[in-house]
């Protein structure tokens, strides 16, 4: 698909100290052939099943449906500020009511486009960490945010004790 190269390359290969995560056994690994082949990449809790490819994948696929969603989104919301913006230019027979109207209209397809751009940058954020083998570990404590929440939530980047934590302020 359509992947514009990423305009800002923000994982600085400073804080990239190898955890042994680069290295890929590409050659056969005398898998059974069974299908459900584990991803040990992805840390999940003590009480839960280590992740499948299959599973992974599903996430995956549902980041990527997630990233064409808000880009389409983000399109709609600027064409329509576009519009917005060029019908502000022959408002002269705007009255005030009118006026008020359009600026809130405005407001309002700009938080929308910011919506858009945020969810955008945190999908794009959660397939990149699919990609570097870092996903499923909490930003804050390191621990497995689990596979549960991550299932529910494919952006979530914090273990919920954490989120809570940081939403208590
Ligand atoms: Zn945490």
């Amino acid at each position: 698909m359509a992947s514009k190269a990423g305009s800002k390359a923000s994982s600085g290969q400073g804080a990239a100290a190898k955890k042994g995560g680069t290295k890929k056994p590409k050659g056969k690994q005398s898998g059974k052939g069974k299908g459900a082949q584990a991803a040990p990449l992805f840390p999940v809790r003590e009480d839960e099943k280590p992740w499948t490819t299959a599973e992974i994948e599903e996430l995956r696929q549902e980041l990527e449906n997630d990233v064409r969603r808000a880009l389409n989104d983000l399109k709609t919301a600027e064409e329509d500020l576009q519009g917005l913006i060029w019908d502000a230019g022959d408002g002269s027979g705007d009255d005030q009511a009118d006026a008020g109207a359009k600026t809130y209209e405005r407001e309002q397809e700009l938080s929308l486009a910011n919506i858009s751009r945020d969810k955008l940058e945190q999908v794009r954020h959660a397939l990149d960490r699919l990609a570097d083998g870092t996903y499923g570990v909490c930003e804050i404590c390191g621990q497995a945010i689990g596979k549960f929440r991550l299932q529910a939530a494919p952006r979530a980047t914090l273990c919920r004790s954490c989120k809570e934590k940081t939403e208590r302020g």
